[in-house]
């Protein structure tokens, strides 16, 4: 069974990106199968993948477009990564126009990973920060939706209407999605707004935010420019522990649930 995440929060810098490329290693780095989908013009999570953003032939844009399979699109990262990409680059600022002439336009990317889903264990979206055409494909194509929060001022402005969102995607165009957890990133215990925030949270969505904190690391910030997860380049760094620790809670919280789900088969 393959899960498919997108990491979504329409704000700007709360750590999607960071969160979409250390995540896919350190599931990866627990032998999981992962493909990374970079669907952000900024290309971030590709350039921290180790990969030159316009270096594949093929890109999501292509993708979306039709003009390529999702297969052709995958380009391997630099072996310690371990794990899958399809790139995205600038190229994909366009697409929000294209996709409006295009049939069946909220669910290209759902449909282009049919032909490749069962090759990986998961599948990771690293979504741009707005509600656009982009963020719904991705909300379409997921099971399950990670939402990181940057433990800071203004940090719970906006949820609301990407809770908006996630339910009217669920009830108009993909009825499985769920929310996989909310995560707290750049978590400065110091830092007293960061408890306020968190407690808050804990409040509002309860057991929906994940137990694991991602702490505010400077190795987190620094590991891009290196082409490489924080795993690979600290990886005794409190980020690379923290990721890692991510990656635990989501297999065990899977297993939690596919243990209680009710048996299939009907009773002799
Ligand atoms: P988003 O994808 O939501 O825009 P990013 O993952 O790109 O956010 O993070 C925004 C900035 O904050 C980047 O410069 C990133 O390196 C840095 N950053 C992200 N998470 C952390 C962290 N836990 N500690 C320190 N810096 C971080
Ligand atoms: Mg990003």
């Amino acid at each position: 069974m393959t899960t498919v995440f997108a990491i979504a929060n329409q704000k700007g810098g709360v750590g999607k990106t960071t969160s979409s490329v250390n995540l896919a290693a350190s599931l990866a780095a627990t032998r999981k199968k992962v493909l990374l989908v970079d669907i952000d013009p900024q290309g971030n999570a590709t350039s921290g993948a180790g990969v030159d953003k316009h270096e594949p032939e093929y890109t999501i844009l292509d993708v979306l477009l039709g003009e390529a399979d999702m297969a052709e699109a995958i380009v391997i990262t630099p072996e310690e990564s371990g794990f899958d990409l399809v790139a995205a680059n600038g190229d994909l600022t366009a697409a929000e126009v294209q996709l409006l002439e295009l049939d069946s336009k909220e669910y290209r990317l759902r449909d282009a990973l049919v032909g490749i889903r069962d090759r990986y264990d998961y599948i990771i979206i690293d979504c741009p920060p707005s509600l656009n055409m982009l963020t719904v494909n991705s909300l379409a194509a997921a099971d399950s939706v990670i939402v990181p929060i940057q433990c800071e001022y203004y940090a719970l402005e906006g949820l609301t209407s990407l809770m908006n969102t996630i339910e009217k995607i669920r009830s108009v165009l993909n009825p499985k999605l769920h929310i996989g957890g909310l995560l707290r990133t750049m978590y400065d215990p110091r830092n007293s707004l960061s408890n306020d925030v968190s407690n808050q949270l804990i409040s509002h969505f309860g057991d929906k935010v994940y137990r694991t904190i991602i702490p505010r690391n400077v190795r987190l910030a620094e590991a891009p420019s290196h082409g490489a997860p924080v795993i690979t380049y600290d990886p005794k760094s409190r980020g690379a522990v923290s990721y890692l620790a991510l990656a635990g809670e989501i297999l065990r919280r899977e297993q939690t649930v596919a243990s209680t789900a009710p048996s299939q088969q009907p009773p002799e």
